[in-house]
């Protein structure tokens, strides 16, 4: 390459039958091809490969290796740290990935490397079925799920990786392997929460779970003062419930849309959003007791079809919208730490901004912490400190909303936080996330990526130079 020749057209010269498939600086669709969910990310890659195969993802990985190039491989984009990016690097970008075809007869799914959820979502209902997943269809299957997948499903079915049953993964010297519990077991276990980095994942197999036609789905609100009091109720009733219940707990401000009476648009709530898979009998029956908390402004609880659960906030967080992260395990929401949830909860610096609690017990309880690489299987909630706006000049408000409320609560934590809710806080989070996982971990990197090739991750460094 000369002084004069970009990456981009060594690219397009090097990977014959790709040519259309390369986007470098100076294209006129660049700025849409690098920008990623969070719009606080604006990283400038020299390459970006729409892959439609697994050899174009081989051939890429060739490419990039052979000219020094940071690789980052791109899913759905909506990781917050923006590791889907990478500036000046070899973006694989998998979208061109992205069927969902379901095997009704195996009650399965197989899942293009670049599907969103929303996709995988309307296959599976097809069927009146799903897989775990999270709350946003817009989200990757590729990234959600190789952090491990918790949302709506997770009491009921577990997590995301627990519904894995195998994966066409493209490693970094270019072969192709297919991990599942029988074939490369230990690359199997790796993928199922230590992120990106053993290779590319070009396709998935989930197994589906019978949800019905409709999930009752639908939050409770309560005024935003009465958080100690919700709070206090919920950390006794959702881990007592039954694994039909799936509640995650928010604090919020109602955004001023139909779906909610207007004399509640824009006022600060507690809240609970529910997801019962069961009829609505019993989700009328198993929630009685939320009625008796506080003084409930709605409870909006109704039959919601899966599909339309799933999208339910994607109008509210869209793609470019400034977000600033920060995350922790919890184990226990103790009086304490609720007071300083009641307080940061008040402050909440926008419209978007929110604190979420996901339970990820139940059945994600039933596989052992070195099962699969997702540690943390004791842990009772996945807390999510989330600043987002759309105006860039608030971006600062929003971290030092993120920080100060992480500050206040991080020291009630279990120490590690979900892999999918940090931005980049540096290996030694990294490690206190896969806790006793990590040195095995180190070993099945040395073993499939022993140069770290797939290091725009939250990375996992190779045995022999962790
Ligand atoms: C609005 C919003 C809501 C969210 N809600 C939830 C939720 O409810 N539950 C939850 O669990 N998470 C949730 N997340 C977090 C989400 O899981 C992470 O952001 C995840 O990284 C997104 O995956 P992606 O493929 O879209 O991201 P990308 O940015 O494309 O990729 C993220 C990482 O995964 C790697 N990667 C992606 N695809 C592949 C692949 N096929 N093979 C190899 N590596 C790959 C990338 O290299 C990168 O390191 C949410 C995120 C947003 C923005």
């Amino acid at each position: 390459m000369s002084a004069t020749t970009s990456l981009a057209e060594v690219a397009r010269r090097d990977l014959p039958g790709l040519e259309d498939s390369i986007v470098g600086r100076g294209d006129q669709s660049y700025d849409e091809a690098r920008a990623v969910h969070n719009g606080m990310i604006d990283r400038h890659p020299a390459v970006i490969v729409r892959c439609s195969s697994a050899e174009d993802v081989a051939r890429t990985i060739a490419f990039a290796r052979a000219h020094d190039a940071l690789i980052a491989v791109r899913g759905g984009g909506h990781n917050g740290g923006g590791l889907g990016i990478v500036d000046d690097g070899v973006v694989i970008d998998l979208a061109g990935i992205a069927e969902a075809v379901v095997d009704p007869d195996s009650d399965s799914v197989r899942v293009g490397g670049g599907c969103t959820w929303g996709e995988v979502d309307r296959a599976t209902a097809e069927y009146g079925r799903a897989t775990p997943s999270g709350i946003i269809s817009t989200t990757g299957v590729g990234g959600l799920t190789l952090g491990g997948g918790l949302g709506h499903l997770t009491r009921r079915f577990g997590l995301t990786i627990d519904s894995l049953l195998g994966a066409d993964v493209v490693l970094a010297d270019g072969s192709q392997v297919h991990a599942s519990a029988d074939e490369h077991p230990e690359l199997f276990w790796a993928l199922r929460g230590g992120g990106g980095n053993f290779g590319v994942v070009t396709s998935f197999v989930f197994r589906t779970h019978p949800v019905g036609a409709a999930v009752m789905a639908g939050p409770t609100f309560w005024p935003i003062e009465q958080t100690p009091e919700v709070m206090r109720f919920y950390r006794e009733f959702l881990p007592s419930a039954p694994r039909g219940v799936n509640g995650f707990l928010a604090l919020m401000t109602v955004p001023p849309v139909d779906l909610f009476p207007e004399e509640l648009h824009l006022r600060k709530v507690c809240a609970v959003m529910w997801c019962v898979v069961g009829s609505e009998d019993e989700a009328t029956r198993l929630l009685a007791p939320v009625h008796g908390v506080g003084t409930p402004l709605l409870h909006g609880v109704a039959p919601v079809p899966h599909p339309a659960l799933q999208s339910l906030f994607d109008g509210l967080y869209t793609k470019g919208l400034q977000c600033y992260w920060r995350a922790d395990f919890v184990n226990e929401l103790s009086d304490e730490l609720i007071e300083h949830h009641r307080e940061w909860g008040q402050k909440l610096p926008s419209m978007h901004s929110t604190v979420h609690l996901y339970p990820i017990d139940g059945a994600a309880h039933d596989v052992a912490a070195g099962d699969t690489a997702f540690s943390y299987r004791d842990a009772q909630w996945a807390e999510v400190i989330f600043g987002v706006d759309p105006d860039p000049a608030n971006a600062d408000a929003l971290r030092d909303w993120c920080v100060g409320y992480w500050d206040a609560t991080h020291p009630y934590s279990a120490g590690g936080a979900y892999v999918n809710f940090m931005m980049d806080e540096g290996q030694e989070r990294v490690r206190a996330t896969y806790r006793d996982n990590y040195d095995r971990l180190t070993r099945v990197k040395a073993q499939y990526d022993p140069d770290n090739v797939f290091r725009v991750n939250q990375n996992i460094q190779p045995a022999a130079a962790a």
